[in-house]
């Protein structure tokens, strides 16, 4: 069986450690391709272009709109974040799973565009734990942490058009559940449509012949 990989949509409160969780689950199994988005912000120390994000200008972003690049973009706190289309379309058709780490405006046209997408949501096991690592994070003032927690008091109102939520309290076991979820997804009667087709007409040409 052939199957195009699943596209699998990661949001969560920025702090939640879903950056962390995405490297480590690319790395512990092959089946994952992670996109790299593209971003109008400014790189955080030890970030690197192309591999953490595009940094680009406004300019640049509004090019690639213009020209159909995008799957989907938003705009969050102030800057432009937005996913390439060929990376993600390509690797889909390879039977990659395709993972997208993006905010809830953008995992809702994504939704739209991809109704097979699994949509997951990683929460921390507190506010005081989100603060606690926003904080250790040491790349951002009191006052974006505080628009981040504003923030994610909005995406908490969201939250109920997500497929699942997982809870980033131990990475492995995180990443273990994380796994488990898309390997189901696979196993939807939407995406074996042509398996269950084929089925059916092997059926009907078995009982033909007797
Ligand atoms: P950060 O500035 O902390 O790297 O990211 C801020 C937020 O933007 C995070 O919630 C992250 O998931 C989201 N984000 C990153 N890339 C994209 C993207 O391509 N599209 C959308 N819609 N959100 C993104």
């Amino acid at each position: 069986m052939n199957q195009k990989g699943i596209l699998v949509v990661v949001s969560g409160f920025s702090g939640a450690g879903k950056g962390t969780l995405m490297k480590k689950l690319i790395t512990d199994y092959p089946n994952y391709a992670l996109s790299i988005s593209m971003t109008t912000r400014q790189p955080r120390a030890g970030e690197v272009d192309g591999r953490d994000y595009f940094f680009v200008t406004d300019e640049e972003f509004e090019n690639r709109i213009a020209n159909d690049g995008m799957i989907e973009y938003a705009g969050y706190c102030g800057h432009y974040y937005g996913t390439p289309k060929d990376f993600v379309e390509k690797n889909l058709e390879e039977g990659k799973d395709v993972i997208l780490e993006i905010e809830i405006q953008g995992a809702h046209k994504v939704r739209a565009q991809y109704p097979d997408a699994v949509l997951l949501f990683v929460m921390p096991p507190s506010a005081k734990e989100l603060h606690n690592r926003l904080t250790g994070r040491a790349t951002e003032t009191e006052e974006v942490i505080r628009q981040r927690m504003l923030r994610a008091v909005e995406e908490s109102e969201g939250i109920d058009t997500y497929d699942y939520i997982v809870v980033n309290d131990k990475l492995e076991d995180c990443i273990a559940q994380i796994n488990t979820i898309v390997n189901a997804a696979r196993h939807t009667p939407s995406k074996n449509i042509e398996f269950i087709s084929e089925i059916r007409k092997e059926l009907k040409e078995f009982l033909g012949s007797r």
